[in-house]
């Protein structure tokens, strides 16, 4: 079967496994059921996620001018510290920050190859950990907004990280934490504001991907540069398509790029 689409980020469900979905304007993938098969793949072209436009994607499938002109790419998205819907201040688009922006958000902490704090909002839970490939999570703060998440993260990212390892985290390289103990140690550092959202009493989400083989030195595939590939699927974790040949393959990273997948 041939299908072509525009790459999106992959849906899930949170199951145990965690199951994948990629979807196409015609066509709905469930992607474990091709794990030990063969995919080929191909780069077509590109479609901005915003305009439609067939025009070279700059970042997070936007082209250059989207990127810096659309709301659902506004500065406080990688930044929530920067939000202002809640002064009833506009960066491009007030209507859509405050609907954006205005809603519970949750910080909290993911292991996927080191513990780190994160934001997102609460109906991402735990979509943003499984995107992330955290084998374990916990939230620790839950605010009305978007702006008291992001502070809490700039405040805590002195004493944990932010950022994940990709290779560590695909070779599956990570040891169990305690997020408990980890919760209480950052609580001195969660700004005076936030103190009252915190949350003691939940317990960690652990999450298992659909994974035969762990890549020893993942090689990231650049479709757009190889134009075609072809694998065997041996699994996936966060939104990395894992191959038996240790290539991986972003799907969320390649956003906006249209492909034809021979299956
Ligand atoms: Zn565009």
């Amino acid at each position: 079967m041939v299908y072509t689409g525009v790459l999106t980020k992959m849906q899930t469900e949170f199951l145990d496994p965690i199951q994948y979905y990629l979807v196409f304007e015609n066509d709905f993938i469930h992607m474990n059921q091709l794990i030990n098969k063969t995919i080929e793949m191909k780069f077509v072209g590109h479609q901005c996620l915003s305009c439609g436009l067939n025009k070279p994607i700059y970042r997070q499938g936007f082209c250059k001018s989207c990127f810096f002109d659309k709301p659902v790419a506004g500065d406080w998205i990688m930044r929530p510290e920067l939000s202002t819907a809640h002064l009833n201040k506009e960066d491009r688009d007030l209507e859509y920050e405050k609907k954006v922006q205005l809603q519970p958000h949750i910080v909290y902490l993911a292991n996927s190859s080191n513990v780190k704090v994160g934001v997102t909002r609460k109906s991402q839970v735990p979509t943003r950990w499984i995107d992330q490939g955290a084998h374990e999570a916990i939230e620790i703060v839950e605010v009305p907004n978007r702006y008291l998440a992001g502070i809490t993260e700039v405040a805590l990212k002195d004493h944990v990280a932010d950022k994940t390892n990709w290779r560590k985290m695909l070779r599956n390289d990570n040891a169990d934490e305690d997020l408990i103990e980890w919760r209480q140690r950052l609580k001195p550092y969660i700004p005076n504001e936030v103190k009252d959202y915190f949350i003691d009493n939940n317990t960690e989400t652990h999450l298992n991907f659909p994974v035969e083989h762990y890549p020893e030195k993942p090689k990231s595939l650049n479709i757009e540069k190889q134009m075609t590939y072809s694998g065997t699927l041996a699994g996936i974790k966060g939104q990395y398509l894992i191959f038996q040949d240790n290539t991986v393959f972003n799907v969320r990273g390649n956003e906006g790029l249209v492909v034809e997948l021979n299956i």
